[in-house]
């Protein structure tokens, strides 16, 4: 029996965020089951005055010598269930912190700890620092907590009682923090890790249809599937030669489209792009047991994109936007694909076969060719492509590449500055040198040899247009045992905020950007 699409989508989270920004009142104590305070480094005896407790907890620090580096403390409490404590500064100044991915850190461990004992009510008590730092210190904290709060899918016959925290108190900050952003970036991020953490028989290409299905009804996008027959219809080979191993005739491409309420209506300039392979047995050329194991997570690129357009959508950004997500298993069976085939993709490009599980790029081929038919100004992909890019960069960071060399820093510093770190590599010309095939267009890869994760690109990059501001993001940063900056699951749903962040703050210079 297949679980219904409703079990599919996560339950909505309800947390309240509530604020009261200038000097603490003692009963706010009282108010919350736990208490996070966090202060500059060496603070200063008139900021003790005002924490609860204050007098406790500088004994405290001195004892367990919190100076010098960010850290936290935990005490009993008779008022709440505990107080967190954290000393944060490289100066002590109050006005330096860590860079992004390291105070999301932190605060990831302040999250920890504070729910250990499933709080229902929490207070972070943010005290010393300048507007800005506090503003980046509390978008941290509320990321972290969102995500150490999310409860990822189970399937236990006895479900573990839950029991999340319901509301965020907000104190001694020297102003309102907007979060409006923040939440929807953080319900985006726990989305990607939901449908990437479900079963791959549970999320099968027909469900995962159903589940977008729903999202387009609650976020008003207008959706057309591409299924089997539409593909071949279309000419888009290049895919359907990875979903005729397939058991069902489910797969396809789906294409979503955000329109916003007042914009005219016309052509989306930016189209977001993502590989959904349900479950990658890497076909023909099977993979062995440990790399096969957690192949329900190679649709992670498409989880991905729809939660960076549920997050677009949350905010009502004021333009159009397609997103196109590549579909289907990889599977072995008299009728899958096998090496030195050729196929013609949608865009007449006859490709080489070489090894079967070098899927993803094939599936995006035929996707990147009919996103680029509408000529968006900017497409952006995400794929769990290649080996090859965890080698060069671990799990750590996600791989980016584009035809447009003169956007790398941005690159760079987007990730910087929203805390999923990001490094690209080179998209020279030689590189195709590789991919050369005796009888077709295009090898799909390089039977042998380093650097796939360059050859993946440029392989990729025939099928989107010249005039198109083209970022591909090879998700290395996936999953991570141990999780990743705020993030403590082992699916990071590394891409969305990073994504959101990109087209938040950088569309302008995307869509201008040169070849
Ligand atoms: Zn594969």
């Amino acid at each position: 029996m297949t679980a219904s699409p409703i079990e599919l989508l996560p339950p909505q989270p309800v947390l309240r965020v509530l604020q009261s920004p200038g000097k603490p009142r003692k009963e706010q104590l009282t108010k919350s089951d736990h208490l996070i305070v966090i202060l500059p480094e060496k603070p200063a005896n008139s900021l003790w005055q005002q924490v609860p407790e204050g007098q406790t907890l500088i004994k405290l620090t001195k004892k367990r010598k919190l100076t010098g580096q960010i850290a936290h403390t935990r005490m009993k409490n008779q008022a709440c269930t505990g107080i967190t404590l954290s000393c944060l500064s490289e100066s002590g100044k109050g006005n330096k912190t860590p860079g992004s991915f390291e105070l999301l850190t932190h605060a990831g461990s302040l999250s920890a700890d504070a729910l250990k004992d499933h709080p229902s009510s929490v207070t972070i008590m943010v005290l010393g620092f300048v507007p800005d730092i506090e503003d980046k210190i509390v978008q941290a904290m509320v990321l972290a907590l969102c995500a150490h709060n999310f409860a990822m899918p189970t399937f236990k016959s006895k479900p573990e009682k839950q029991s999340p925290l319901k509301t965020l108190h907000i104190s001694g900050t020297t102003k309102r923090i907007e979060l409006t952003r923040t939440l929807a970036e953080a319900d985006g991020l726990n989305l990607a890790r939901w449908l990437t953490a479900l079963p791959p028989n549970k999320l099968d290409a027909a469900n995962y249809r159903k589940v977008l299905g729903m999202l387009a009804k609650q976020y008003n996008w207008q959706v057309e599937f591409l299924d089997e027959k539409k593909l071949h219809r279309a000419g888009a080979g290049a895919f359907l030669a990875v979903a005729q191993g397939n058991a069902t005739k489910d797969a396809g491409i789906m294409h979503l489209h955000y329109q916003p309420k007042k914009a005219r209506k016309g052509k989306a300039p930016l189209a977001l792009v993502g590989k959904g392979i349900i479950f990658d047995t890497g076909g023909t050329n099977l993979k062995p047991f440990k790399g096969m194991l957690d192949m329900h997570t190679d649709m992670a690129g498409s989880a991905v994109a729809v939660a960076t357009l549920v997050t677009l959508s949350k905010l009502q950004i004021p333009f159009a936007i397609d997103c196109w997500l590549a579909i289907t298993e990889n599977r072995i069976g008299n009728k899958a694909y096998k090496s030195r085939d050729i196929v013609t993709a949608s865009n007449g490009i006859n490709i080489e076969v070489i090894h079967t599980d070098a899927e993803g790029r094939m599936a995006l081929a035929d996707t990147l060719a009919l996103a680029g038919k509408q000529k968006p100004k900017t497409i952006i992909d995400f794929a769990t492509l290649t080996g090859s890019c965890v080698a060069a960069l671990t799990d750590r960071y996600s791989g980016v590449l584009t035809n447009r060399s003169e956007l790398n820093s941005l690159l760079i510093d987007n990730g910087r500055n929203c805390g999923e770190r990001v490094w690209p590599f080179p998209m020279d010309k030689d590189f195709d040198n590789e991919l050369k095939s005796n009888v077709a267009d295009v090898l799909q890869c390089a039977a042998a040899g380093g650097g796939d994760h360059i050859q993946a690109a440029r392989f990729l990059q025939r099928f989107v247009p010249d005039k198109t501001t083209w970022i591909h993001m090879d998700l290395s940063a996936a999953t991570r045992t141990g999780g990743l900056g705020q993030v403590p699951t082992e699916i990071t749903g590394f891409g969305v905020r990073y994504a959101t962040s990109l087209i938040l703050d950088n569309l302008e210079q995307l869509n201008k950007a040169k070849a």
